[in-house]
């Protein structure tokens, strides 16, 4: 069976290897029919995914990754779609995360070089290629430092939570991010929530729509459990691959999860909701 939809890709414009016009010719060959393109904490690449399906078969629902951290320090990503990319307030606040993205990137080296393992500013940055910048770039340099064999070795001894250069990014209250997307008339989504299922009660009374049911290697017994869940709480059910092109995620294409057709209607329901109703409700 071809899948036709995958509503969680990245690109250059965060920490995916591939532009957006790349992940739109990928896509378009993989015969998919919907994609959104998620980028972390910026809506940079969306412009450009959209022009290149222009004429195609292929629609880019607009779409943003914002990382959130709830008061225990687990991070939380909550998904927007059919976001206005005009929204000031939004845009506002996604200028400051990717600020804060480069403050925390310059620290991470700072930790880094104290250990003896010295990272070129220039490097990091130019892999980042004026993108909002993530770990993955500066993993990305230790690999081509040979620090270490891979991008997951080095969130595995350094980057990532119990890594000796970990260092917390300012925080971000999910609800406030549900709330943003709710304000640029989109549909607030928790993305892959295997392991913060405790907040989704919290996080529907602050306005939440969606559950990422359908993600990368999930398997069936913990789709039928998040399906479950997203019925119980009204919830779109939504997902995708989380494709950020080869070592960085496990996905190995756009579409190679599948993801049913009926998940980009009842997304495009709850935004027609959303942008008929009070924005807070
Ligand atoms: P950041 O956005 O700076 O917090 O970095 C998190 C990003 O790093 C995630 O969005 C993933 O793309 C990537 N990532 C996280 N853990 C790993 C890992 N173990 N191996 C490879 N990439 C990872
Ligand atoms: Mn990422
Ligand atoms: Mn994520
Ligand atoms: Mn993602």
């Amino acid at each position: 069976m071809t899948n036709r939809v995958d509503l969680h890709l990245h690109s250059t414009a965060s920490d995916g290897v591939h532009t957006p016009a790349e992940l739109v010719q990928m896509s378009l060959e993989l015969g998919l029919r919907f994609i959104s393109l998620t980028d972390h904490d910026t809506t940079g690449g969306i412009d450009e995914a959209i022009e290149a399906a222009r004429g195609t078969e292929l629609t880019v629902i607009p779409g943003v990754e914002m990382s959130a951290h709830t008061d225990g320090a687990f991070e939380l990503h909550i998904l927007g779609y059919y976001i206005d990319t005009r929204c000031q307030a939004l845009q506002e606040r996604l200028s400051a995360l990717r600020q804060s993205r480069l403050g925390r990137a310059h620290r991470v080296l700072d930790v880094l070089s104290r250990n003896g393992l010295p990272i070129s500013w220039d490097r990091v940055s130019e892999l980042a290629d004026g993108g909002s910048i993530g770990r993955p770039h500066i993993a990305q340099a230790m690999v081509e430092a040979e620090y270490v064999e891979s991008v997951d070795h080095a969130f595995r001894r350094y980057l990532g939570r119990t890594g000796i250069a970990y260092v917390p990014r300012d925080k971000l209250d999910p609800e406030e991010a549900v709330q943003l997307i709710l304000e640029a008339r989109g549909v607030p989504v928790l993305a892959h929530p295997g392991r913060v299922i405790e907040y989704i009660p919290g996080l529907v009374r602050a306005g939440l729509k969606g559950l990422e049911v359908y993600y990368n290697d999930y398997l069936e017994p913990e789709v039928r459990f998040l399906a479950g869940l997203a019925r119980k709480h009204g919830l779109v059910a939504t997902g995708g691959t989380d494709y950020h092109g080869d070592g960085i995620t496990t996905a190995s294409a756009p579409g190679a999860r599948h993801v049913p057709l009926s998940a980009v209607e009842a997304l495009r329901e709850a935004a027609e909701r959303v942008g008929q109703g009070d924005p807070r409700r």
